[in-house]
This record gives structure tokens, sequence and C-alpha cells, in this order.
């Protein structure tokens, strides 16, 4: 039983005006809102145990310790992963890509490839290129159609060139709202020797994720997209991936012996978890995951598809409106145009109505190139909006249409 107004009652946010009316939140794929247990969680973790982790033999720091790793075995368990230490907390899924990339760099040489695709977010693009440049190896892209689908014969004739060392594609396309076919991608690289990081950003708060049975050799994600703390993240890597790729930084926590001659690093996963982490994050997502799965991730993807099907259609109202992203696939994430209008106009003037949505190109500038547009209004919805919301934002589209048409 999905009850909608006991979750929304989680969210005390929900219950905020913005410019004089009730808030509708559809930025969802930016950054998720928070449950007040999320809330209340941070607060109490400085109330009762703050102390640093790993360290200390007082019983403060074992408290945290304990509290910080028991959040790791929360989510390994809701990934599936093999083992706790193959689950490395992150400062996000920018991070996660970026330790991967880095640690790359010692296996790749000029004449290898990179393999991306044309709907990545630039998190998932520039780092591969840093390390295509640091290394001289090429960067392949697979190409997508005009419903924002990738071309697959294309990804096949790429990886046949036999270059390539590594994919990277994400799971949902924050812009588009595809979901790719990561197994299919997952196999077919692997068949031909190649690695695969999968960008889950934009799934991790909406499907159950199965690393073992996708058998992603990375899988890299955003806590504060999934209703956990800013600044916190998970990188999956399965362990015989960790064990080969170097440290990502030094420092303290990430060594088992430091003298002038010679460091050795620390096991997994501390070996790329240098420094004070972010405590409270880390531990707080394992309750933000908890709170996911106490209403259900399969229910939360069943209600979201109803609210894209809903949103969808009602939308599709609007005389000239253009959807940019029309995958048979797609997660709740509907970016749109209208004619002669630009995003940001439409985006500016739904706010004044109390309706956030986000205006631009999404961090995604290579997709904006592909449609040959500017940018999109974009609606992302997650499990606490309701279709009276999406009326909301039927309704304030339509004026600002009047308004500036
Ligand atoms: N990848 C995708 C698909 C995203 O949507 C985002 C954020 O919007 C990111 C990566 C980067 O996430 P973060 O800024 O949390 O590191």
């Amino acid at each position: 039983m999905f009850d909608i107004q006991a979750i929304r009652a989680d969210f005390p946010i929900l219950n905020e005006k913005v410019n004089g009316k009730p808030l509708v939140y559809f930025d969802n794929a930016a950054t998720s809102q928070k449950p007040q247990v999320v809330i209340d969680a941070i607060s109490n973790y400085y109330s009762t145990i703050n102390a640093n982790i790993h360290r200390g033999v007082h019983t403060l720091s074992q408290l945290a310790t304990d509290a910080y790793e028991v959040s790791r075995h929360t989510i390994q368990k809701h990934i599936n992963a093999a083992h706790a230490h193959e689950v490395l907390f992150t400062s996000g899924t920018t991070h996660g890509i970026n330790l991967v990339a880095s640690g790359f760099t010692q296996f790749l040489k000029p004449g290898n490839a990179v393999m991306v695709s044309a709907m990545e977010h630039h998190s998932n693009i520039v780092p591969w290129q840093m390390l295509c440049e640091r290394t001289g190896a090429d960067l392949q892209v697979i190409p997508m159609d005009e419903n924002g689908e990738l071309i697959l014969p294309a990804f096949d004739s790429l990886l046949a060139e036999g270059r390539t060392k590594i994919v990277a594609v994400n799971h949902i396309s924050n812009s588009l709202g595809t979901m790719n076919p990561v197994k299919y991608i997952i196999d077919k690289a692997h068949a031909a020797g190649a690695a695969v990081l999968i960008d889950g950003a934009q799934a991790a708060p909406h499907l159950t994720i199965d690393v073992q049975a996708l058998d992603a050799d990375f899988y890299a994600f955003s806590g504060h997209k999934a209703c956990g703390p800013t600044g916190t993240g998970v990188l999956y890597g399965k362990e015989a991936w960790l064990e080969k790729l170097p440290p990502y930084q030094g420092g303290g926590e990430m060594i088992k012996e430091v003298s002038f001659e010679k460091t050795t690093y620390a096991g997994l996963p501390h070996k790329f978890e240098a420094g004070t982490p972010h405590i409270e994050g880390g531990i707080v997502l394992g309750t933000a995951i908890d709170y996911l799965n106490g209403i259900g991730m399969d229910k939360i993807a069943v209600y979201e598809h109803q609210l894209l099907v809903y949103g969808t259609q009602k939308l599709s109202e609007i005389e000239g409106i253009q959807f940019v992203g029309t995958a048979k696939e797609k997660a709740s994430v509907i970016s749109f145009n209208l004619q002669g209008i630009h995003p940001y106009d439409i985006g500016a003037i739904v706010d004044k109505m109390g309706i956030a949505v986000r205006t631009g190109h999404h961090c995604t500038q290579p997709v904006m190139q592909h449609f040959n547009i500017p940018g999109t209004v974009r609606a992302s919805f997650a499990f606490y909006n309701t279709t009276e919301e999406i009326d909301a934002l039927v309704a304030a589209v339509k004026k600002a249409q009047m308004m500036l048409g």
C-alpha cells in the first residue's frame, strides 16, 4: 500500500510556501528533499556520538565508527555488493568517477580507448577526457538517436575495434530520462575485455540496484539525490578492481605504515578513504536508505512511473510542446520546450507560482548540441510528488505560454 499523504508528511519542506504558493518541488534530479528521520539523524549524531572515527579507543569514537560501518553494511545490502569493503564512501558521483578515472591512468596507453555515451552528464565525460589527455588514449562516444536512445549497433562496432579499456555510461540520463540497457552494455563490454563503470546518480533514487546481477565493475551514485545528506555518495567497485587501482588521495587513514623511505597502504576500503570523512553524512546516508527501503524501491518505481505517464499525457495537451527525450524506457524525468520561448523564461514564471523546475543544459551540453537547442525545462518527479502537483505545473506552463507567446 502506497500512502502518499503519509509519505508527504515525512517531508517537512513540502509544507513550505514559495512566493506565497505551496511549494511544488520538481527538481528531484538535481537533489531530493529529505525526510524528517534524516534531518533528525544528523542532529542526533552531533548531539550524542560526534567523534572522529577509526582512530580512538574512547567510547564515542567507537560508537561513531560502529555507526559509520553499520551504514556501509546497509549500503552493501541495498546494492547487493558481495563485500562491505567494496563500498567506498565518496562525496558524490563526481568523486567516484574521478577516483576510477584517475586510477586507470596506469592501465592506458596511446591507441587504447575509453568509451562514454552521447547522453552523459559532464561528470561522466570530463574525468575521462582528462584521463585521455594524460595517457594519449582516445575517447569513443556511443551515439544516440532522435528519441534519446543509444544506438547499440554503433556501440558494438566501436567495441569491435578492440581498443576499449573501460566503458562509462549512465544507468538513467538526467536530462532525457532514458533508462539505458546497462546489462547489455556490461555483458558486451566484458566479452570485449573492457571494464564498465555505471553512473547511477539518477538510478539509485528510483530503482533497485543489484551490482552483482548487473556484473558492474564500478557503480557510482550520490547520496543527496536519494534522500541523504549533501556531500555523500558511494562508489562500488569489485574487490579485484579496487585491489588493482592505486589510491586516489594520500593522507591519514589510508596507510598501513609510513616512513620517509616507503609507505604501504591500508586494505580495502580504507585505501580509498584518506582523511576524516563526512562522518555524519555517511552514517545518515544509511538512515536515508533504510527510509527508502521502508517504503520499498519497487513501490517507488511503480508510483513514479505512474507520475511519468500522467505528466507526459497532461503536458502533451499543451499546444506546441516539444518533448526532449522520448525513449521507450524512461524514468520520471520530463524535459520539454515550448516553441519560440526560452526555457529560462518558463522556469522563472512557474517559480513565481511556487513550482521548482530546472532549466538549462542540465550539465549535458553535448545532449543540447545533439538536439540543437539551448536547453530544456526539466520536471523530475519523486515518490512524494502527486498528480495534483502535475496539474499545477501544467496550468502554470499554460499561463507562462500565454504571457510569453
Ligand atoms: N551523473 C548524473 C547522471 C547526474 O545526474 C549527476 C548530477 O546531477 C551527476 C552525475 C553528478 O552528481 P554529483 O554532483 O552529486 O556528484
